[in-house]
């Protein structure tokens, strides 16, 4: 195959598919083994490919700027920086990923020398090698060293705009969000009134796969990225391979989150045995193209939701349903109308159920009295045993999982009373009677703490690299226990932030029950209105974009949709059906719900079937905000899910 512009079109991928915060955690975490997060805290902070500005507010880079200036005894202020230079900037972590073929996490004079040729077409291979010496020589660095990421991200704060390497990653910075984001994205949702309603039933289908040339150069570039030994075929070891190295592969091959290495296998193989279709245990390109860009004239592959309608046979599977409750089975005035009818025709087929609330204050109990006196149950009798999980007691689970937080780590949990703090000490009263706990914080405190934090990180980077002596730092923690309200221990003020936003920024996990950003209320005074409230998921928002870059893989989220939310809340969800008599079988389960971000995300991650009810949060007006949350099913209400 031809490979002049497949850099061009890996980065168009990459952008595509990092659109969602998932991918972009994913891809940027990933590549990086050891995952140095102190090195990368003093750094340009890239976010949001396509729409957030680009901030410097490191030191390192004003640093470096300052002295460029001096040495030229004209300053330039940062203000000026051209808009060339900030696309350039926000593609500096993708451009770097790509150059590092190695992914030692530095580039090498020969991986930048191989990026120069990938992205300037135009000059000669001796004006190339010599512009990459001048680089090298920029750094102070002989060509056997090796460049950083924050030399790299100072080197594009600085080259000048007429270098053929400013140049060149240009063009690949506008193509890559050109082709990437901007216009791919737009049609996911928004073209849907123009585009037949297809069934989404074959690994093959991608909600990015709109049929056009730029989706197709993917494709190819994805086989060029599996194809290692450029055999012109990819053999199953290559393709577990790109799984293991490229996340960008792993979402390609909508590889669900957190499958152990066994379930991984399995999948993969399933998939595999699916593109290779003569069965001769080879993928050529012609099976890889035919598999990913399916004839839209002839086969049914473009990602739209089907409207539910119990009729038909893909729904009739469903089984095994989990709910969520706000927005899907009350709302603040009560119970949606039909809530009851569905549950009790559920009941009447034999179809085990299980209610799941993103709550991050209350315990299973709470919800049940809750959906009790809302009515779920006839009579206002209680659930039966075993219908009602929250966010809190997944959380609670993680927390106590072994590991997580050792005897003696020091837990800053924010609150609203001390219902989720008796659920620790009931459930392992000797953990957490050794743990350091405070239920709010002033910045003099959250100073002393940064301190444990910071060398706790660094022992685990250095026991990550086998060289880790003596006993373990305490580790820190910021535990969110709340729906957004503190009670009478804590409430929110500009010192509390001040202090969490230290205790983050120097090495401290940031453990939340979940991602929702507001909560639903009403009042009398202005009847038909729903007002919001602030809900976890703001102040979770607001923490993170404190929190240097790469510090995700610090943050743990155990609710729907959350991170660690399909093992700590959807697998828990599923063991709770198959208490009810469900096989357990994930194409058979669905998970009902009225967010793309929480409910869809958590059922996508878990490889379940999605379900949109259209009477809560979001509707299929905004799913082009989601692009990677594309439920399976829409309802306008739970009126409609019984026949
Ligand atoms: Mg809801």
């Amino acid at each position: 195959m031809t490979r002049p512009s497949w850099r061009l079109a890996e980065f168009a991928l990459l952008a595509m598919l990092g659109a969602s915060s998932e991918a972009a955690a994913l891809i940027s975490s990933a590549p990086f083994p050891n995952r140095r997060p102190w090195r990368y805290r003093e750094m340009v902070h890239v976010s949001n490919v396509d729409t957030a500005p680009v901030s410097v507010s490191a030191a390192t880079i004003s640093d470096a700027i300052a002295a460029r200036d001096a040495a030229n005894g004209a300053a330039r202020p940062f203000a000026a920086m051209s808009e060339q230079r900030v696309l350039v900037l926000k593609v500096a972590t993708t451009a770097f990923l790509f150059a590092d073929a190695d992914s030692s996490g530095e580039l090498d004079f020969e991986e930048v020398l191989t990026m120069m040729r990938h992205v300037d077409m135009t000059s000669d291979a001796t004006s190339i090698r010599h512009e990459v010496q001048q680089i090298f020589a920029s750094f102070g660095l002989q060509d056997d060293e090796r460049l950083s990421y924050e030399q790299f991200v100072i080197l594009l704060t600085l080259i000048d705009e007429q270098t053929a390497f400013f140049r060149g990653l240009h063009t690949f910075a506008n193509d890559a969000v050109k082709i990437g984001v901007q216009d791919m994205l737009h049609g996911v949702g928004g073209h849907a009134a123009s585009q037949p309603n297809v069934v989404c039933d074959d690994l093959s289908c991608h909600i990015l796969d709109d049929g056009s040339q730029a989706w197709r150069q993917s494709v190819e570039a994805a086989f060029s990225l599996v194809d290692r030994d450029d055999g012109g075929s990819i053999c199953k070891a290559e393709l577990l391979a790109a799984v293991a190295k490229y996340p960008l592969i792993s979402q390609l091959m909508r590889l669900p989150v957190g499958l152990s290495e066994a379930e991984k296998i399995h999948h993969m193989e399933k998939l595999y045995d699916a593109i290779d279709v003569d069965g001769n245990d080879d993928i050529c390109e012609h099976e890889w193209l035919s598999f990913f860009c399916r004839d839209r004239q002839t086969t049914n592959c473009v990602s739209e939701p089907t409207a539910w309608d119990p009729a038909r046979p893909e729904c009739a599977a469903i089984t095994g349903f989990i709910f969520d409750c706000d927005g899907t089975l009350y709302q603040p005035s009560g119970l949606i109308p039909g809530a009851l009818d569905a549950l009790t025709w559920l009941e009447r087929e034999a179809h085990p159920f299980v209610m799941l609330s993103n709550t991050g204050a209350k315990p299973n109990a709470a919800v049940d009295a809750k959906l009790a006196r809302l009515g779920c149950t006839p009579d206002g009798a209680p659930l039966p045993a075993g219908r009602c999980y929250t966010a809190a007691e997944a959380q609670v689970t993680f927390m106590l999982s072994p590991g997580q937080l050792p005897p003696g780590s020091k837990l800053l949990l924010l609150a609203p009373d001390e219902r989720c703090v008796e659920m620790l000490r009931e459930r392992d009263g000797e953990l957490f009677d050794s743990w350091d706990l405070r239920r709010s914080m002033d910045v003099d405190t959250a100073k002393e703490w940064s301190v444990h934090a910071e060398a706790r990180l660094r022992w685990e980077v250095a026991h990550a690299a086998g060289e880790a002596a003596g006993a373990p730092p305490p580790k820190v923690a910021v535990v969110f226990f709340h729906d957004g309200a503190l009670g009478r221990d804590s409430s929110w003020s500009y010192d509390l932030f001040e202090a969490m936003t230290i205790l983050l920024t120097f090495g401290a996990e940031f453990i939340y029950t979940a991602d929702d950003p507001t909560n639903p209320s009403i009042d009398p005074r202005y009847p038909g209105k729903v007002f919001p409230q602030p809900g976890p998921g703001m102040f979770v928002e607001m923490l993170k974009k404190a929190m240097p870059p790469l510090s995700h893989a610090r943050c743990f989220c155990s609710g729907k949709g959350g991170n660690v939310g399909r093992r700590f809340m959807i697998d828990r969800a599923i063991e709770m059906l198959k208490e009810q008599g469900h096989s357990g079988e994930r194409d058979k389960i669905m998970i009902v719900g009225d967010r793309f971000d929480t409910d869809m995300r958590a059922g996508v991650l878990a490889g379940i079937q999605t379900c949109l009810l259209e009477s809560g949060a979001h509707t299929l007006a905004v799913a082009s905000e989601f692009p990677t949350d594309i439920p399976s099913f829409t309802c306008p209400s739970i009126a409609d899910l019984a026949p």
